[in-house]
């Protein structure tokens, strides 16, 4: 009786196991095709000055606007790709993307391209960034690049080495989300940062623990001391927004704001052709 229950059941789950890696596997074949297939798009979500309300910035975030599926989230395609390699091209296209929009605008306001480990350990990674900048005619101190701790989990002299040549070329390095990995502090010490990027997760916390609003204080402390901008994510409410002004944040990103939206509605914006309505 048990034997038999438990073949049967190893029987559903096997052919559970069997339908979700083929999912997975097909999953896999479209996003390699996607590219070529122009499905995917490059969303932008601001980056607000938080004394002045202004935008400093906008985030490149990539969408994949699936035929059937409809838009694919990154946190579904970006682990895929991250898997399969597929992030060098995309991360590449996604840059170029960036470069070809922040040539259209103000010039005074900076564009922030996600970077993945697989990218910064190309040999050709900063001569790639400095022509992708070049051949849009954007300054390389408009660019900012965000990385996250997994990049220097292989803290390689050829990785370093990249990032003090991008650095050198004017091109700003942000951590992002800060906080969230295994040792995020000690990462500090191995690369002067210009930017760091709290992780919403401490946001999420504020008006509910006390020591959410504490460890953020202390984060913006430490990123004054080694002279890095602290940008806060996750800002969905005004008095999350409150807060984080009051404990001394530089800038914001998040909903309360803006939504990431397409490249013409930033173009929009420039443009003037709509009130700031969102801004709060
Ligand atoms: P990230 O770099 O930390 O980007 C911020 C994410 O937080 C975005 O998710 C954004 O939509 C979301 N967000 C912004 N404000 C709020 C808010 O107020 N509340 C909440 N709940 N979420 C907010 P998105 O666009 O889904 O991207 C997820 C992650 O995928 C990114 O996290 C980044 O790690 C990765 N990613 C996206 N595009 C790229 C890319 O071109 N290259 C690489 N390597 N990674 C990318
Ligand atoms: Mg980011
Ligand atoms: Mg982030
Ligand atoms: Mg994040």
């Amino acid at each position: 009786q048990s034997k038999s229950d438990g073949r049967g059941t190893s029987r559903v789950f096997e052919a559970q196991m069997d339908a979700r890696a083929r999912a997975r596997l097909t999953l896999e074949r479209e996003l390699r095709d996607a590219l070529t297939n122009g499905q995917f798009e490059v969303f932008y979500q601001p980056l607000v000055d938080l004394g002045s309300n202004d935008i400093v910035g906008l985030e490149a975030l990539a969408r994949w606007r699936h035929p059937e599926r409809g838009l694919v989230s990154p946190a579904v395609f970006i682990p895929i790709a991250e898997e399969t390699g597929l992030i060098v091209p995309l991360g590449e296209w996604v840059l170029r993307q960036a470069c070809r929009d922040a040539a259209r605008w103000p010039g005074h306001v900076r564009v922030a391209v996600n970077v993945s480990p697989h990218q910064l350990r190309q040999r050709t990674f900063a001569t790639m960034v400095v022509s992708a900048l070049a051949e849009n005619a954007v300054d390389p101190r408009r660019l900012e690049l965000e990385i996250t701790e997994s990049v220097l989990l292989e803290e390689t002299d050829a990785n370093l080495k990249t990032l003090h040549a991008l650095r050198a070329s004017g091109v700003r390095i942000a951590m992002d989300d800060f906080g969230t990995g295994y040792s995020s502090i000690s990462y500090l010490r191995s690369f002067p940062f210009d930017k760091i990027k709290i992780d919403r997760s401490f946001v999420r916390e504020i008006g509910e623990k006390p020591e959410a609003a504490a460890i953020i204080r202390a984060i913006i402390g430490l990123g004054q001391s080694l002279n890095m901008t602290t940008l806060v994510e996750g800002i969905e409410t005004e008095g999350q927004r409150k807060a984080v002004l009051a404990e001394g944040a530089d800038e914001m990103q998040g909903y309360l704001f803006s939504h990431p939206c397409p490249a013409r509605d930033i173009d929009a914006l420039f443009d003037g052709a709509h009130p700031r309505t969102e801004a709060a």
